[in-house]
């Protein structure tokens, strides 16, 4: 039994290929966790690294506390199951399975007891005698499986066990191996392209493609809240519906239209909440997606109504999937349509070819996406909301509140939009609010905020009921302003970035060796920063030198840490304060190195105009621009 941790893993191999990139993510104990995405987009790679196959580029790999970037495979209590059964030929089930335990020198008897055991649980007792090559494909990947339960590792690793088996042996086999999950109480990571299986096996899937982790959710969430039109579109069949979109907010009402078709629809704008309101203006392109599900052939059923084209339909027992096409006048073939829609009828359905039929749509199920970067712009936990503002005399009218500004934030008199992060809504504050509801994202506590005519949302420690008043605050060093516009406003920078190198450094220290003291020499390190050096913890080092290889102390690296993760010292960096800003109740400095700004957290009244900054090395994230991988 034991948790996983990957801690930005990234695996580039010698030819250059970046098969993973910045893979993070904890694996609690007893977890049954999938890897799906499409084939070459890093699942297995991830899987050899934490089965030590496969060395890790950058980052670590931890089981249990232990992190095993530099432990043998066979000592990180890991069993591994391939698609390919990896039997060998010339064995009975019985030594194939016992084999791995005679190498460890167990005792005869336990052997027994554990291969009995196994072949109980998986119902190949009466196998035991056989050579692999008088079983079935089914059975081989039994006696796979049962090679790697006795030996009672902490961790299964699965790399796609079913795919070399027919679809109906895939079905019953995917179910045992849950009900194995099940009765060994142990942590698994099993690989698939299939996202069927994904969704039935795991209780948490990763999606993956080109090496980057898509989302990591629950099955449902990944299939009500997909992150990107990627997971959108991988999870769930038929295909979710894609239509190029444009959005318009007016008043209390978006108007949604589908490129290329009369579809025109008046929608509350209540259903917009989430979306991020820059794409509510009518012109920016979103896509937007709806699944065959939530449109229904009862043009009663759904208060959205809309025309399409019947090209054919799909009988599939259970019910019939409609193809159809709602650019009515369409020359184009159904298959290439960018209009195209696929929906859910009950089964038995029937229309002819050409046929126009009205259909309507449950709204509330909406996704939408951003055109170019295809990431939702209705997430769960909402980055930010924009709400209207006046300023008038340093005074900010928003949310129906009037906040005074700090010295920080110097706006002339005029109408603003003001864009609030999630992350600055607190409960600290004289601003009335009252509670719409609270929603559980993923263990985190979103409440919804009714401000003014405004809908904020605030992450909460604790429970609040519905209906309930409040008063928040804002942290003004997150908002922007943008008047006509245009930014002119701008948040305070959350993460500082410098430039920086590795250096090594022959030292000799004295050591104890043998009752006597002696000099010996040892290397130390340092990072190299604008006109200063910090000494670098040897441990950290040899990350840098591990992930960047022997020639790091020849490559600039990019250094980044929080305002506060930087404190003005008798000696460091020299930098030049430029302003001090103000923002109330906290204050930063913010300097010059170089060419390079960094805010750093100070006290009221400081007024310096040359400063020295000492950087706490041990909590620096450290990553190698050139490759774009983080090393520390
Ligand atoms: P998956 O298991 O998701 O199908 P893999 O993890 O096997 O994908 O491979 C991810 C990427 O890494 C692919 O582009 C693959 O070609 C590449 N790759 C895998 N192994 C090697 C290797 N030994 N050398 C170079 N490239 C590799
Ligand atoms: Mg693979």
């Amino acid at each position: 039994m034991a948790s996983v941790q990957l801690n930005h893993v990234y695996k580039v191999f010698p030819n250059g290929v970046k098969a993973v990139n910045d893979f993070t993510m904890d694996i609690a104990d007893k977890e049954f966790i999938v890897f799906v995405g499409p084939s070459g987009c890093g699942k297995s790679t991830t899987l050899r690294m934490i089965a030590g196959l496969e060395e890790v580029s950058a980052g670590e790999i931890s089981i249990g506390d232990t992190v095993v970037n530099d432990v043998e495979p066979k000592d990180r209590d890991i069993a591994m199951v391939f698609q390919n059964y990896a039997l060998y030929p010339h064995m009975t089930v019985y030594e194939n399975m016992a084999f791995g335990l005679r190498i460890r020198k167990m005792k005869k008897e336990e052997i027994d007891a554990r291969v009995q055991e196994a072949a109980r649980i998986l119902g190949i007792t009466e196998y035991l005698d056989r050579k692999p090559k008088a079983m079935s494909g089914g059975q081989r990947q039994r006696v796979a499986l049962g090679r790697a339960i006795v030996r009672e590792p902490k961790v299964f690793l699965l790399d796609e066990p079913l795919s070399n088996l027919d679809a109906k042996l895939r079905t019953t086999m995917r179910a045992e191996i849950s009900k194995l999950h099940h009765k060994l109480q142990t942590t698994f990571i099993y690989v698939t392209h299939d996202q069927t299986e994904a969704m039935t096996m795991g209780t948490r899937i990763v999606v993956m493609k080109d090496g980057f982790v898509q989302q990591i959710d629950s099955p449902r969430n990944l299939y009500r809240y997909p992150a990107n039109k990627f997971v959108a579109g991988f999870i769930g069949t038929p295909q979710m519906n894609f239509f190029e979109s444009k959005l318009k907010l007016n008043k209390d009402k978006v108007t949604v239209t589908l490129d290329n078709t009369p579809v025109s629809l008046e929608v509350p704008s209540s259903y917009f909440n989430k979306t991020d309101r820059a794409y509510l203006d009518g012109e920016k392109s979103v896509i937007l997606g709806l699944r065959a599900e939530h449109i229904s052939v009862d043009a009663n059923q759904y208060p959205f109504k809309a025309k399409c084209r019947v090209s054919h339909t799909e009988e599939l027992g259970t019910d019939c999937q409609v193809y159809a096409d709602f650019n009515i006048d369409g020359e184009e073939t159904v298959g290439e349509s960018e209009t195209r829609v696929i929906v859910k009828a009950p089964a038995g359905s029937y229309y002819e070819v050409d046929e126009l039929i009205e259909v309507s749509l449950d709204l509330s199920h909406i996704h939408v996406f951003d055109a170019e970067t295809e990431e939702t712009i209705a997430p769960r936990i909402p980055a930010q909301v924009i709400a209207d503002g006046t300023v008038k005399g340093g005074v900010l009218s928003t949310l129906g509140a009037k906040i005074k500004l700090p010295s920080a934030i110097v706006a002339d008199d005029g109408k603003y939009r003001v864009a609030i992060p999630t992350s600055a809504v607190n409960f600290d504050g004289d601003i009335a609010a009252d509670v719409i509801t609270e929603e559980n994202v993923n263990g985190q506590s979103l409440v919804h905020l009714q401000v003014g005519k405004d809908v904020l949302f605030a992450l909460a420690d604790t429970n609040s009921q519905i209906g309930q008043q409040v008063k928040i605050g804002l942290d003004l060093k997150q908002i922007t302003l943008f008047k006509d516009g245009e930014a002119v406003v701008l948040p305070l920078a959350a993460e500082n970035v410098i430039t920086g190198k590795l250096a090594k450094h022959k030292i000799t220290v004295e050591k104890e060796i043998k009752g006597k003291l002696k000099k010996v020499g040892e290397l130390a390190f340092t990072l190299e920063a604008a006109d200063a050096s910090f000494s670098y913890p040897q441990t950290l080092a040899m990350r840098l030198i591990n992930g960047g290889g022997q020639d790091i102390f020849n490559k600039s690296l990019e250094l980044r840490f929080a305002p506060n993760q930087v404190k003005i010292s008798d000696d460091g960096i020299t930098a030049q304060v430029e302003r001090v800003l103000d923002y109330g109740t906290e204050c930063y400095a913010v300097c010059k190195v170089g060419d390079k700004t960094v805010n750093v957290r100070v006290e009221q009244g400081f007024d310096k105009t040359e400063v020295k900054l000492a950087l706490e090395a041990e909590s620096l994230a450290i990553s190698e621009p050139t490759r774009a991988i983080r090393l520390v």
